[in-house]
């Protein structure tokens, strides 16, 4: 029988040693660990194949590492390599050290300089996505990991799709994602256009950058998905007016009149330049 994974045991016929635990998600642990031949150190994303077939997400995984090998960019984690034990999936990927967006915005708001810095960062993430038919579908904070000098790093494909995914109605149709990130057209259950759907979630991930709470929030999920349809959200009397302006094209809870990605792009909040470091904001 094969040995379970744990702190400092050693994998893959003695090719990683394993570390500390970096994160926990739904079917993955993923852990700090070094590659002993070459002393690189990475983030190896290990998944349970049992409890993934069991729930029928196979190939939601086989999607996830198929689509990290498509989006090779500055602002995407780096998918190093890929390899499989009878019991288990070992993702090795680039080890981003500063840990999630979600920790920096729950110790409070960002200025809208270092906010500025994040949001180009994932919306250049994003556009590249979508250039290559890859909607992310899970995009919030707790998924945007920081490297060094505030570089950031979209993570998690595990919710992918792709454009060749469409139905004959030329939309996507599995509701998913996190409820607070979700768009009304997703919540409709109708067909929606993953681009839109991502850029509603990046509206999102901005105001909360720059509020430091979320823009739709109710303890009762019904009245959250209603205030989410109606795009019934208040700014903080301290954004700016051009932020203001964004978050609200960002948030218009209509997909086809909602800002797109090269519109955002040459948006007046967009395009203020910011000092080059987040140490220097
Ligand atoms: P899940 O798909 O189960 O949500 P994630 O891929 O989001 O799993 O990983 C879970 C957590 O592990 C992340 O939220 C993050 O804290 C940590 N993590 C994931 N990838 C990396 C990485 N490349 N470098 C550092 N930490 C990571
Ligand atoms: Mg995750």
């Amino acid at each position: 029988k094969e040995k379970g994974v744990s702190e400092g045991s050693t994998l893959l016929h003695g090719k990683y040693e394993l570390g500390r635990v970096l994160g926990h998600g739904t079917f993955a642990k993923v852990y700090h660990a070094r590659n002993l031949k070459t002393g690189e150190n990475v983030a190896m994303k290990v998944v349970g194949k049992e409890k993934v077939i069991k729930v029928g997400m196979m190939e939601q995984v086989k999607r996830e590492i198929s689509v990290m090998k498509m989006v090779k960019h500055s602002n995407i984690v780096e998918l190093h390599e890929v390899m499989a034990s009878k019991s288990k999936i070992y993702i090795a990927m680039e080890l981003v050290r500063g840990g999630e967006l979600f920790n920096k915005v729950s110790k409070g708001r960002l200025k809208e300089d270092v906010a500025r810095l994040y949001f180009q960062q994932l919306i250049s993430a994003v556009d590249f996505c979508h250039s290559r038919g890859v909607y992310h579908r899970d995009l919030k904070p707790e998924n945007l990991l920081l490297g060094e000098h505030g570089n950031l790093k979209v993570s998690d494909f595990g919710l992918t799709a792709f454009a060749d995914h469409l139905k004959e109605d030329g939309l996507l149709h599995t509701t998913c994602g996190t409820p607070a990130y979700v768009s009304p057209e997703v919540i409709a259950k109708k067909g929606y256009d993953g681009a839109k759907a991502d850029i509603w979630s990046c509206g999102v991930i901005l105001y909360v950058l720059l509020a430091g709470f979320l823009p739709f929030q109710d303890d009762n999920l019904v009245a959250m998905y209603k205030k989410i349809y109606r795009g019934d959200f208040k700014c903080p009397p301290w954004f700016s007016v051009e932020a203001r302006r964004l978050v609200t094209r960002l948030l218009d809870p209509n997909p086809n009149t909602r800002i797109s990605i090269s519109k955002v792009m040459e948006s007046s909040w967009f395009k203020k330049p910011v000092p080059r470091k987040v140490e220097d904001v």
